[in-house]
């Protein structure tokens, strides 16, 4: 799906979706740095994006390639 990922990782959740499904969604985490630049009013760039299933909670994965976080950056 994503040739530049480098972690293919292909977990299901436990209710079995996996990266993809519409029940994944994706979310932008801001790590220290993160809330840094916020506080100086500049573009906030996602220290990762999880992939987490509104069903069961579960993050089924991670990304933190400049290509992904640039996707998530205001
Ligand atoms: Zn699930």
């Amino acid at each position: 799906m994503d040739k530049d990922q480098t972690t293919p990782v292909t977990i299901a959740c436990g209710c079995g979706k996996k990266l993809g499904d519409s029940a994944i969604i994706e979310e932008p985490r801001y790590g220290f740095f993160g809330d840094l630049t916020l506080l100086f009013g500049v573009t906030a760039a996602p220290k990762r994006i999880d992939y987490r299933c509104v069903k069961c909670g579960k993050v089924v994965h991670s990304a933190s390639d400049a290509q992904t976080i640039k996707q998530f950056t205001h």
